[in-house]
């Protein structure tokens, strides 16, 4: 078998066996990545000479008997993570010019336990989008076809992975960022609870609600990462002192008994039919392992997507207000004086998607509308919360669509940004209320992908790894691979 068709596990067993060393991984795959990289826009950058170095250094620590757990493994970084020394753009013209002068905690985590990073991938501008197209570098292209987006904000993760680019990608998840790209693209996508990876030198788009996750083609791969990337850090305010168990300890465990909540309103009329049909069929498979299903109501689930678009353009608003031109990032030339500084330099570095967070930010935090757009939001945003811890009351987690549709084509929704918005009306929720969940390809419609989304509590990592891997045992469809890329 190709080195590229394997995932993390197959080739750390490679790597062990000695049947390929390091070295010669990192160049077949940057190889591939170099052929392949002109059609799809997944990268911003590739960082060829660094990842032979580091895949040489880990090929050395095998020798000695050294190395960490991922000793040798590639792996890429959406490019909202700091690396030092490497471009990091988080896919805007405000940072094109940027070299971070430190190592976010994730890629620190990573390398330490031997990872070699092959590049940074594109993404929606500053991680704003749901489809890759605000990008300032351009749209990624979906390997299952070409003419449709890949998801986004992680599309150049979740494509580089389903073309067989990349066995792991790093991603980011504020209101569904890894899960969607994921289903779009039949890749496995895990979001965590909320605090369970540090945020530290993960660029900030909305505090309360961004997560760091992986997007892999197998369960046991997001389970190995997991693993590595997550654990409290005192650098990230919110990262949360808790234990990191072993995620691969348990997922070969059966899921019988599990209570599996089916929410009444997932499969209403916005769900395409073939794709609720494939994600049914998944719930079918779970049960086939002993799991039991149980009616559970999330009843707010219709004012997650107006409360995320207060929440988060809010946060945003704040975040951004950082970039002026002054300490990095674009500076516009020839400015009058401090205020045309200010307003050409943002002017002219951000994006349409991001000055329409920003101003829709700023509006609802304003003294006049304050009381009723965001304060109002974060209220729902509890009683959001309320309904999932009610629901977990008598479930272990629970099993639903990703996404309401396959992938859609460029340009079709970028025009309108309910439309655009709408798209993440399964995954925001998980969000707002600070849980993990997962993403894993469950058929296809149409020849696109599709996935079925689980969440569990507040650190039940372990039962949602558990599951998606359970379910992987049984069907093929992480198996399956775009017929150009094959
Ligand atoms: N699509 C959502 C947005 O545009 C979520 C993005 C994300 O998770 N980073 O805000």
């Amino acid at each position: 078998m190709s080195v590229y068709s394997q995932t993390l596990t197959e080739l750390a067993t490679g790597l062990e066996a000695g049947e390929f060393t390091s070295l010669e991984l990192t160049a077949a795959l940057l190889e591939r990545i170099a052929a392949h990289n002109e059609t799809l826009n997944a990268f911003i950058t590739i960082t060829a000479d660094e990842a032979l170095a580091a895949a040489a250094r880990a090929d050395e620590a095998r020798a000695a008997g050294t190395g960490g757990t991922l000793n040798g493994l590639p792996i890429v970084h959406k490019d909202i993570f700091c690396t030092r020394g490497v471009k990091t753009s988080c896919g805007s013209k405000m940072l094109d010019n940027f070299i971070s002068p430190y190592d976010a905690t994730v890629v620190e985590k990573l390398a330490a336990a031997g990872a070699v990073v092959l590049g940074k991938t594109n993404m929606d501008e500053f991680a704003m989008g749901s489809s890759n197209e605000t990008s300032f570098y351009g749209p990624v292209r979906n390997p299952w076809n070409l003419e449709c987006s890949p998801g986004g904000s992680s599309g150049g993760s979740s494509a580089s992975v389903a073309a067989r680019l990349i066995p792991a990608a790093t991603g980011t998840d504020t209101g569904g960022s890894i899960r969607q790209p994921a289903a779009l693209t039949g890749t496995v996508g895990l979001k965590p609870t909320y605090g369970r990876v540090s945020r530290y030198g993960m660029i900030a788009f909305a505090s309360s609600l961004d997560q760091a996750g992986v997007i892999t083609r197998s369960a046991e791969d997001a389970a190995r990462l997991l693993g590595v990337m997550a654990g409290f850090d005192e650098r990230d305010s919110t990262s949360i002192e808790q234990a990191v168990p072993d995620y691969l300890a348990g997922i070969g465990e059966s899921i019988r008994g599990l209570r599996v909540g089916i929410v009444r309103q997932h499969f209403d009329a916005g769900l395409d039919e073939q794709c609720g049909a494939r994600v049914k069929d998944a719930i079918a498979v779970l049960e086939s392992l002993g799991a039991t299903t149980v009616e559970v109501d999330l009843p707010n689930l219709d004012l997650s997507v107006p409360t995320y678009y207060v929440v988060a353009p809010a946060e945003c608003s704040s975040n951004l207000s950082r970039f002026d031109g002054v300490r990095f990032g674009h500076r516009a030339e020839n400015a009058e004086d401090l205020e045309d500084l200010y307003c050409r330099s943002r002017g002219e570095g951000f994006g349409d998607e991001v000055k329409r967070r920003i101003m829709t930010g700023t509006y609802v935090l304003s003294a006049g509308y304050y009381d009723a757009y965001y304060l109002k939001a974060q209220q729902v945003r509890q009683l959001i919360a309320d309904d999932f811890k009610q629901a977990f009351a008598d479930v272990d987690l629970i099993a639903g669509p990703t996404t309401p549709s396959p992938a859609f084509k460029l340009g079709d929704k970028v025009d309108d940004p309910i439309q655009m918005y709408l798209n993440d009306i399964y995954t925001i929720g998980a969000n707002l209320a600070g849980l993990p969940a997962i993403s894993v390809p469950c058929g296809l419609v149409d020849d696109m992908p599709v996935g079925l989304h689980l969440v569990s509590r507040h650190f039940g990592e372990e039962t949602l790894l558990r599951c998606a891997h359970q379910y992987q045992l049984q069907t093929d469809w992480h198996k399956a691979c775009p017929e150009a890329f094959k």
